[in-house]
């Protein structure tokens, strides 16, 4: 996953200015100091975003925990895929059993292991 990166007064003054102070969620309404805002990454890191001030946004803070619980499942897809790609996924229990096994065999529901006639 990316890093997150702090920058200037500069850059969150500027995203604030874009969007006139108002909340990006669609929601529109303003941002207050009172009910609190932050920065989110548009693209959630999680999900591949960067980490740059284009992909970062204002969101009042209540959209933004809407917006980050919405995002969950797709981040614990996002990893889970991510992790199987690198081979770093346990294997649960013992694989199912596939060829070749001796086909000349074969087993009774009892368990009992008998010659194949
Ligand atoms: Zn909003």
């Amino acid at each position: 996953m990316t890093r997150r990166r702090k920058f200037h007064r500069r850059v969150y003054l500027g995203i604030l200015r874009v969007q006139h102070l108002r909340c990006a969620c669609g929601c529109a309404q303003r941002l207050t100091r009172k009910e609190g805002y932050q920065f989110d990454h548009d693209r959630s890191l999680g999900l591949g975003g960067d980490d740059s001030p284009e992909n970062l946004r204002a969101l009042r803070t209540p959209c933004h925990l809407k917006k980050t619980q919405a995002e969950a499942h797709r981040r614990a897809k996002a990893d889970r895929q991510r992790k199987a790609w690198l081979g770093l996924k346990k294997r649960r229990g013992r694989p199912m059993q596939s060829r070749p096994f001796d086909t000349r065999l074969r087993k009774r529901m009892s368990g009992q292991v008998e010659v194949r006639t």
